[in-house]
């Protein structure tokens, strides 16, 4: 249980939208975007499992994610 119980759902990397956990392993998450359909995995042994839910986003938490994800999709 790499994430635990507060990583069962997460933002997607790709659009912010509702990603569910479809793989757990011991150190990473595999996710599956339900509104673009994007999947990622999340490597959680660096920093730990999330302390609180990571799911749903407050308005202001997605706009901080929506312009990270546009400053990574920029430097590629
Ligand atoms: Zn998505």
């Amino acid at each position: 249980m790499a994430g635990g119980i507060n990583a069962a759902i997460v933002p997607c990397i790709k659009c912010v939208g509702r990603a569910v956990r479809a793989y757990e392993g011991l150190e990473t998450d595999g996710y599956e975007c339900s509104e673009c359909g994007h999947q990622f995995l999340i490597d959680w042994s660096h920093g730990g499992p999330p302390q609180k839910a990571c799911w749903p986003l407050s308005e202001e938490e997605a706009k901080e994610a929506r312009r990270i994800i546009e400053l990574i999709n920029e430097k590629r």
